[in-house]
């Protein structure tokens, strides 16, 4: 179950509330607060709070420009010339804050984005409780062999049932050496900060994030991309549907020059134009690498942007 029963109540109390506010709020997300949205076997992503909306990082940018953004008529043009030109602190002026659950394999991923304040369980002090994700049949992938950091084809028959088989028991018998550890049941019981070194890495832990929209963008850009594992993914996925009704339009400008762009080196531009000019480019006339071409020739092709 993702959510405790605790947890569940204290949702429950937070959405029966209501306040009045003179501050901007985002309807859509309005909506979604407190909403505990399902991801993997027990996960979770909920908004805790936020500030900000789209007319708050037109307000910041017009700060800056004053009357110099009178040219560009309207909010979204406004936004889609920041996002353009990467004139990024306007979008850091929102914020928001999630109450995440997660594998601990996922979180180590997660934390190396250091730009966000975090506050994680603590199983120095608690007892985590028994929940390990183990991959639906259809994520159960094999090693990929073009890609050293990536997953091929899904397991299949024998393999596939041995494979979680073992996640399964290897993580029961892990928790029950834990909970036999901590037991003070006819005998001292081991501290929880040291009993906890025993349990895998698929086991859930929680965290509230905050970071700004900023930094979640970059978040977003690493990790709800094609090329990020698929346990950590889904989650930047929910996080990027929610961003959508948080801030429609920067998520869009977003949509469009980051997650649906491409960067080109110089030598990628040149050769567009070379190509324009009906030359037929090669990997050996380009000045690129094998693997530059590759992805090159992937974002000519749509494959890989
Ligand atoms: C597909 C993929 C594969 C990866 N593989 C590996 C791997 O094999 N091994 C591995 O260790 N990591 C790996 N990473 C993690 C990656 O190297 C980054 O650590 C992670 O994506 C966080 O990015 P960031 O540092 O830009 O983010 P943040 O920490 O949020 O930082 C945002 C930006 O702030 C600036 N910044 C923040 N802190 C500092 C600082 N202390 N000094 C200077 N500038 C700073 C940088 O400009 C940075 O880009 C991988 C990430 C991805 C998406």
């Amino acid at each position: 179950m993702p959510l405790s029963p605790d947890q569940q109540a204290d949702i429950d109390a937070a959405r029966a509330a209501t306040q009045q506010t003179r501050r901007a709020t985002a309807p859509g997300l309005e909506e979604e607060l407190f909403t505990a949205h399902e991801v993997l076997d027990h996960g979770f992503v909920r908004v805790v709070d936020y500030m900000g909306d789209d007319s708050a990082i037109v307000q910041a940018a017009r700060v800056s420009y004053g009357a110099g953004t009178r040219h560009v008529s309207n909010d979204e043009g406004l936004i889609r010339y920041l996002m353009r030109h990467w004139h990024s602190t306007p979008f850091e002026m929102c914020e928001i804050k999630l109450h995440v659950k997660l594998p601990v394999f996922v979180a180590r991923q997660w934390i190396r984005h250091r730009t966000a304040n975090v506050n994680e369980y603590s199983a120095r002090y608690s007892i985590l409780d028994r929940e390990f994700y183990v991959p639906a049949p259809d994520a159960l992938a094999a090693q990929s062999t073009t890609n050293n950091q990536g997953r091929g084809d899904v397991l299949q028959g024998e393999e596939a049932e041995r494979v979680l088989r073992y996640l399964r028991e290897d993580s029961t018998r892990a928790y029950d050496h834990y909970e036999e550890m901590l037991s003070q049941d006819g005998q001292q019981g081991l501290a929880r900060e040291l009993a906890r070194m025993n349990l895998p890495a698929n086991i859930y832990t929680q965290w509230y994030w905050k970071t700004d929209l900023h930094n979640l963008f970059h978040f977003l850009r690493l990790r709800a991309d094609s090329h990020a594992q698929y346990e950590i993914r889904v989650y930047a996925e929910l996080i990027s549907d929610l961003v959508a009704k948080w801030v429609p339009l920067a998520h869009k400008a977003f949509e469009d020059y980051r997650l649906g762009g491409a960067n080109l080196s110089a030598k990628g531009v040149e050769c567009i134009r070379r190509m324009l000019k009906g030359e037929d480019v090669t990997q050996e006339t380009s000045g690129m690498s094998k693997g530059e071409w590759r992805e090159f020739v992937n974002i000519l092709d749509g494959a890989d942007v």
